[in-house]
């Protein structure tokens, strides 16, 4: 049986360390739609010749590529038993363009799953995150220009970590993501709500939880 799941939430929900940890306790893979990108890339496959193409011109990849990459994964052995997608859907049109990709492939969305967070607890968890200029090492709670503990580089807080950065980008989420769970509802889906504050764990047996209903 094929277990087809879309992440859904805003920046700073935890969706990247929620997916790893559902793939591990649902033994289906993660496809989080940057990692396929970059694979495409690195790989040099036809796809990822196309979307190189346009990231040389200084173009964002356009959805029909994407999609495209997304596709060559979806039809593959890798995802048989069913996938987490993260970062496949942030728009209406994207969750249509993966449901008409799905039943091609003769599959479809299985569950919805929405990490659910407020304004306030987001902006305070994104501006609370620090990564390491040289190994990328995330950290939360630690104040920019300390010492990474890997590498010994210093902390750095991303652009989009800055305050006014995260108001813009809850915005973005809110104007683009919000109408595709509504679109997801009218669609006949039920869209599975977890209350993403609080520990990792306690996050994932939520999760967990709701998809078994
Ligand atoms: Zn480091």
């Amino acid at each position: 049986m094929s277990n087809i799941i879309v992440l859904l939430g805003p920046p700073g929900a935890g969706k990247g360390t929620q997916a790893d940890k559902l793939a591990a306790r649902l033994d289906i893979p993660k496809i989080a739609t940057g990692d396929v990108l970059r694979a495409a890339l690195r790989d040099g496959t036809p796809r990822g010749k196309e979307a190189k193409a346009y990231m040389d011109r200084g173009d964002l990849v356009p959805d029909s590529v994407i999609f495209g990459i997304l596709r060559d994964v979806m039809g593959s052995p890798a995802t048989s038993k069913g996938a987490i997608l993260d970062g496949a859907v942030r728009t209406v049109p994207q969750a249509k363009e993966l449901g008409i990709m799905l039943a091609e492939l003769g599959k479809g969305v299985d569950s919805v799953l929405l990490l659910d967070i407020s304004d306030d607890k987001l902006t305070e968890r994104l501006s609370g995150r620090t990564v390491c200029e040289k190994c990328q090492t995330p950290y939360m709670g630690r104040e920019p220009e300390t010492k990474c503990e890997k590498c010994g580089s210093k902390l750095i807080r991303r652009k989009d970590d800055e305050p006014e950065a995260i108001r813009n980008r809850l915005k973005v989420y809110r104007a683009q993501t919000a109408p595709v769970i509504d679109w997801y509802g009218e669609n006949g889906m039920k869209v599975h709500k977890v209350d993403a504050d609080g520990p990792v764990d306690e996050v994932t047996r939520r999760a967990v939880e709701a998809l078994e209903k």
